[in-house]
């Protein structure tokens, strides 16, 4: 913090282990209240060093930083994408994909700012007023994020609060710090002067915590589960902070029978459903773990969406030719397990997975492997419909009318993306506008664009990452009213 690296005020420190075999490959600082105290109160002071401070840099010496910090992030592209495969257990090629994702994020929003109007003059109705609104930074940013997506969850906090002008604390999952660590260096190495970014890493009930409850602190972005971001906003509530929530997602993923009428469309549907529900071992907040299927083509397509999920090659992921790592932890591991339990107790009817695979060279006995599973013939009533599992867990329900797919679609308490795959594209398009998610994918899942907003309906949260909305996110707005020709109003006759 504030230009340095410093150890946890209490001398505490954490292993961080590797999910393929269970043993600490790092050591970090385990940071508390008293660290978080420090963060703020450096972000604070640089916040308020008036001229000459971060907020009041122009606007394309702020872009210009972001893009030295994308070219950084190409530049240590292997090292930081192997980080992100030891560290969350993901293949290196998706840890690669990552750090790409990150670097396009900070170039995205430095075009975004750099080309953005300073303000908009109003007509206020006089030739004697001069009326124009404009946008400033929010002051101290505490940003608190997970450990599925590491660096790219930072990334779209980081980048839009930069961009803006703010100063900020983020505080990266207890288990998952190493890239955000890295990723403070980099902002250093770019030129960020000092207390600009900070980070303390710790655990959620102390460093997280006492960010969302600071009153020094002027907006909390969070993105993790549900119960958490409950407490954030609670946290937030006495000071009146700005808060977004990016929570949860129970994701439906919509097939009509008509998007499988060719070989082609049949193996493209049950192709993506696998890459919906599976990429990650499905610790994606927007998997696809809900298969909501035409009644007249569950059987083919089940059949063969079980075949290809056993042949999903699980290991290590910096082992080769493995397309699925493990879980993230024994904890993620033994939920995953309880859904599946639950599951099978209330009736569903197991397809493929349901277990922990057999130890290999590449899939070691203490990793938290499990296999990708497909559960056949669930209802609404399941808590594995209901909950997200936040696993390789894929369930399969079905309709048998447009009106049907899109109530079961529908019916969750969440909202944050959803898929309808079908040949008829009128249908597709009046399937998506009546769906509740932030994101409506039409034959395809998944893909996100830095240029498009990012958020949830429902309980998947409040307010918007990416886009022109992920920047206001980290922006007040100000209207300058100035009378040019001063005069008494009069309103009072003394
Ligand atoms: P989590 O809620 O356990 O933790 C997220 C972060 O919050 C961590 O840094 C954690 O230490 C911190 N935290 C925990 N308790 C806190 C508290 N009381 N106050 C403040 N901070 C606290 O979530 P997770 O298990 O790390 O991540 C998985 C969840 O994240 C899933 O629910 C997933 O859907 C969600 N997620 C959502 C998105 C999205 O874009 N909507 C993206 C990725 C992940």
């Amino acid at each position: 913090m504030d230009g340095e690296w410093r150890a946890a005020t209490s001398g505490a420190t954490r292993e961080i282990l590797d999910p393929a075999d269970a043993l600490p490959f790092a050591l970090v600082a385990e940071g508390d209240e008293k660290d978080t105290d420090l963060a703020v109160a450096a972000a604070r002071r640089a916040f308020d060093g008036g001229r000459g401070g971060w907020p009041l840099t122009p606007v394309a010496e702020r872009a210009a930083l972001l893009r030295r910090v994308a070219d950084l992030l190409v530049r240590d592209r292997e090292e930081l994408g192997l980080l992100e495969s030891r560290d969350a257990g993901k293949t290196v090629e998706e840890g690669r994909v990552d750090i790409d994702c990150v670097a396009d994020a900070f170039r995205y929003f430095a075009d975004l700012v750099a080309g953005d109007a300073p303000g908009r003059v109003v007509d206020a109705g006089s030739p004697d007023i001069h009326s124009v609104v404009v946008h400033e930074p929010i002051g101290v940013c505490a940003l608190i994020t997970p450990w599925n997506y590491p660096l790219l969850q930072a990334s779209w906090k980081i980048a839009p609060a930069l961009a803006a002008g703010n100063t900020f604390v983020v505080k990266p999952s207890e288990i998952t710090p190493l890239s955000t660590v890295a990723l403070i260096d980099l902002l250093a190495e770019a030129g960020l002067p000092a207390g600009v970014a900070n980070i303390v890493t710790g655990p959620g009930h102390s460093v997280g915590a006492r960010l969302s409850e600071h009153p020094d602190v002027d907006l909390v972005s969070f993105t993790g589960g549900l119960i958490s971001g409950t407490k954030v906003a609670q946290a937030a509530a006495p000071t009146v902070k700005k808060v977004a929530l990016e929570l949860g997602g129970k994701n439906p993923n919509v097939v009509f029978a008509d998007a499988c009428a060719t070989e082609e469309g049949f193996d493209t549907a049950v192709d993506q459903a696998l890459n919906a529900a599976f990429i990650h071992s499905g610790q994606v907040c927007s998997a696809g773990a809900r298969l909501i299927v035409e009644e007249s083509l569950r059987e083919r397509f089940v059949a063969e969406l079980a075949r290809r999920a056993e042949r999903i090659r699980l290991g290590r992921g910096t082992a080769d030719g493995v397309e699925c790592g493990p879980l993230v932890s024994e904890q993620q591991r033994s939920k995953v397990e309880a859904y599946v339990d639950s599951a099978l107790k209330e009736g569903a009817v197991l397809r493929s997975g349901g277990k922990r695979p057999e130890p290999s060279p590449e899939r070691p006995e203490n990793g938290y492997f499990y296999e990708p599973t497909v559960l056949d013939h669930c209802h609404r009533e399941m808590r594995v419909v209901r909950e997200e599992v936040f696993g390789p867990v894929l369930t399969v329900e079905t309709f048998r009318t447009e009106d049907e797919a899109i109530a079961l679609a529908n019916d969750t308490e969440y909202g944050l993306a959803g898929g309808v795959w079908s040949a008829d594209a009128g249908r597709a398009r009046r399937v998506a506008g009546r769906l509740r998610h932030g994101t409506v994918w039409i034959n395809d899942f998944h893909p996100y664009l830095p240029q498009a907003e990012w958020g949830g309906f429902g309980k998947s949260g409040v307010g918007r990452e990416l886009g022109p909305a992920g920047l206001a996110e980290y922006r007040e707005t100000k209207h300058v009213y100035q009378n040019l020709a001063p005069k008494p109003v009069r309103w009072f006759a003394g």
